[in-house]
């Protein structure tokens, strides 16, 4: 009789989740492939795109089908992200701010009536998400430094302040955006808050240039006398830091996949290049210099895939309000660190088996090139990455 196979442990995905990630890898190539370059030349934002990632079901992917989302897990909105980058870095951008920063938050986190008058046009793609977090002078220091104000006023909640470096601002029809409820109790005094683009009071004071990532649209917020109805506050009053820490965990664990995505596709363009350029009468790739580094890029890629699992794994179950410190505070730091770091390592090799081609603005690689920086300063900075990571392991943590 045959023996009973071993569990093994699950180190690569499953037919089903590969079949998803090739999926919306296919969809990304076809569909939205052809919108890059023009995205990245131009900083034009696809509209049509976007809403048509909608019906294709890849908006709302971990929101449940009652309110009209894909009912699947942290880990395969992670493929799905993974496969959107390959293709379309800035749309796989925008599409994080969306369906993580913004609806992911709002579906945990928000009440049951704010959750059905707006899950559904964000599953949709009917309204685009963004989550307002980043002040002029609160970055690293987000919460402590926090200046925007929340002021109750009969039904309603008067904002006022500046939101700076928001994905999605200028296209943005919902927003996720923190304030100080109570700015004399620091960290604990924030509160979040759904606020609409029709709001009064509510403006994009301006759209930012980007060096990359060009077709995803940043921006800088103002909210003056903003009012906002007291039933958009999103959990408790003054309970808005756990929003936010549980929220940036999540975050950490999902931009690992977007640098994943932009590394294979890296890998793949230097493998074509260093196969297709000949000097010295033969393929760049027959000599040894280039093969060494496409064997460092494919182990990069390929240790950055296992360990954006892992986490990715981990986090996937992550309880409401949960994280924010711990062994998953630590672990998330480290998947994005490792995976912005190890994609820059993978693009500058890619650049470089490129040569002069590389150099040039218009070249794919290029335009990956210009735009992974980003990476290891959103969703907190490589320093304050090493300072979560450093905390936990000290015992220093919040
Ligand atoms: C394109 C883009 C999109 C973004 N999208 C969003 C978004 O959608 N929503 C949102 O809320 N925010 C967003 N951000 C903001 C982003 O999260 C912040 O830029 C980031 O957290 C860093 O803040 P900062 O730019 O103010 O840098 P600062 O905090 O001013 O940091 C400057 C430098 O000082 C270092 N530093 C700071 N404190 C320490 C310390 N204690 N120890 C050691 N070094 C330190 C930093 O690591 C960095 O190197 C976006 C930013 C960009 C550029």
């Amino acid at each position: 009789m045959p023996e009973a196979p071993t569990p093994q442990p699950a180190f690569d995905l499953s037919a089903e989740q590969q079949a998803t990630l090739d999926a919306v890898a296919d969809y990304a190539r076809r569909e939205l492939f052809p919108l890059a370059a023009r995205m990245d030349a131009e900083e034009w934002w696809p509209a049509a795109a976007f809403a048509a990632l909608g019906g294709a079901g890849y908006l709302g992917v971990t929101v449940p089908e009652r309110y009209g989302g894909g009912g699947l897990d942290l880990f395969t909105s992670g493929l799905v992200l993974q496969g959107l980058a390959r293709w379309n870095h800035a749309l796989g951008l925008a599409w994080v701010a969306h369906d993580n920063l913004c609806v992911n938050n709002i579906y945990r986190n928000a009440s049951e009536e704010l959750r059905r008058r707006y899950l559904p046009g964000l599953c949709s793609g009917e309204l685009v998400g963004a989550l307002g977090l980043t002040e002029p002078g609160a970055g690293s220091d987000a919460l402590g430094s926090m200046r925007t104000s929340a002021r109750r006023e009969g039904d309603s909640y008067l904002l006022n302040g500046t939101k700076i470096f928001i994905t999605n601002g200028p296209v943005a029809d919902v927003l996720l955006v923190y304030a100080k409820t109570a700015p004399e109790r620091g960290p604990r005094g924030i509160s979040a808050f759904i606020v609409q683009k029709d709001f009064p009071g509510f403006r994009v004071a301006q759209k930012l240039t980007k060096m990359g990532f060009r077709g995803s649209q940043t921006a800088e917020l103002v909210f003056s006398d903003c009012r906002v109805p007291a039933a958009n506050l999103v959990g408790e009053e003054n309970g808005g830091v756990a929003v936010v820490m549980s929220g940036l965990d999540l975050e950490r664990a999902m931009i690992a996949p977007l640098c994943l995505g932009i590394a294979e596709r890296a890998l793949e363009l230097a493998l074509e290049y260093a196969q297709a350029r000949q000097q010295f009468g033969r393929p760049i790739a027959d000599f040894q210099m280039i093969q060494a580094k496409l064997a460092e890029m494919y182990v990069a890629v390929e240790t950055m895939r296992t360990f954006t699992y892992r986490v990715l794994a981990a986090a996937n179950d992550l309880e409401i309000g949960g994280g924010g410190r711990g062994r998953i505070h630590a672990l998330t730091a480290a998947s994005v660190m490792y995976a912005s770091e190890s994609m820059n390592r993978v693009l500058s090799e890619a650049v470089q088996i490129h040569g002069g081609s590389g150099y040039i603005w218009e070249s794919e690689v290029n335009r990956l090139y210009r735009a992974i920086k980003l990476l290891e300063i959103g969703a907190g900075t490589t320093e304050v990455r090493k300072l979560i990571i450093s905390g936990e392991l000290l015992g220093r943590g919040p």
